[in-house]
């Protein structure tokens, strides 16, 4: 069992490579995408375990070589350049024997990358030492559990053509209805795909008021979360408009506090509620590019979510004009 534990860490030692090749925070990312991987997948490492006096020659020894959570074993470390110390790990019994011969044992990635919250001074975990080495700092060992992204942030606005349930992004809007128990359209289809907890989570909340948002787990989606939120009937009134850009403010701040940093949105009110698809575009556009002034620093791409083709011209339209 321990071999299938381990023979599927090929695609950490993959993307490994392609960071020593390609370099950059896109590789990296990739890099903490393949622990996060293999962490579902049950994977192990190989930990060599030895007496620091034994250490091979390339390595120097850290004193008194740490425990960290795994039972009594004195661990392997070793130095890098800059004196930072770092525990040994690899990702196979042929990456450990390209180093001297050591006594190894397996232990779960997972129980082996939590460990490192409790290191005092290790910097990290020095991965494959001797073949295509990683040195996988506290740090990024943290925000690769937590799921967080490594790559750079940034400000996007983007435009779809497609269903928005089938989207791969961190986060959707809904164009709810006040009960937030599902409906028609765009609601529906996000119930639909969902499942059914999201009917018990909306339950929960107690319905959602016009231009306001609420936030749940995405469940069967692709999207992490979902933000409600309840598009105004359109009546031709100026309190329409008001309330129509009130929920892609409120959809973003709600986001923002959430730390979602990819959002798509439907053309909120446009289908059942009848407001005029132009105009919606305009706020919702006017409202995006605000908000992004507003907040540089933060890093949101917003997606246009366009059902057809139509209405991905009409933001087009739209954009031409106000550019
Ligand atoms: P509202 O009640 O706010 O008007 P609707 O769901 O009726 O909400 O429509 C909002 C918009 O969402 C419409 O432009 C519709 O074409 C679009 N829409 C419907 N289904 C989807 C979907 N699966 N993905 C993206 N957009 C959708």
């Amino acid at each position: 069992m321990a071999e299938d534990r381990l023979s599927g860490n090929r695609i950490i030692e993959e993307a490994i490579a392609a960071l020593h090749e390609q370099g950059g925070v896109q590789a990296l990312d990739a890099v903490a995408e393949a622990f996060r991987k293999r962490i579902s997948d049950n994977a192990e490492l190989v930990i060599p375990v030895m007496q620091p006096e034994t250490a091979v020659k390339s390595m120097r020894p850290g004193k008194g070589a740490g425990t960290n959570g795994l039972s009594d074993l004195r661990l392997l470390q070793m130095q890098s350049d800059d004196g930072k110390r770092w525990n040994v790990a690899f990702t196979s019994l042929e990456e450990a024997s390209k180093g001297e011969k050591t006594t190894t044992v397996t232990i779960p990635m997972e129980n082996v990358l939590r460990g490192a919250k409790d290191f005092k001074q290790e910097a990290g975990i020095a991965i494959n030492p001797f073949g295509k080495a990683f040195l996988f700092s506290k740090e990024l060992i943290e925000k690769t559990l937590a799921g967080e992204r490594t790559a750079p942030l940034e400000n996007k606005i983007l435009f779809d053509i497609g269903d928005i349930t089938k989207m791969d992004i961190e986060c959707i809007v809904n164009a709810a209805n006040s009960s937030l128990l599902g409906g028609g359209g765009v609601d529906g289809a996000i119930h639909r795909a969902a499942g059914k907890e999201l009917l018990e989570e909306c339950r929960e909340l107690h319905g959602c008021k016009t231009g306001q948002a609420k936030i749940t787990k995405g469940y069967n989606l692709k999207a992490k979360h979902i933000i409600h939120t309840v598009g105004p009937v359109y009546h031709g009134k100026e309190s329409d408009a008001q309330l129509l850009a009130a929920c892609y403010q409120n959809s973003l701040e709600l986001a923002r506090q959430n730390n979602i940093h990819s959002i798509a949105f439907p053309a909120i009110s446009t289908g059942i509620y009848g407001y005029p698809k132009e105009e919606a575009a305009t706020i919702a556009l006017a409202v995006a590019a605000g908000w992004i002034a507003t907040h540089k620093d933060y890093g949101m791409v917003i997606v246009f979510s366009c059902f057809d083709r139509e209405t991905y011209d009409i933001y087009q339209k739209v954009l031409k004009e106000n550019a």
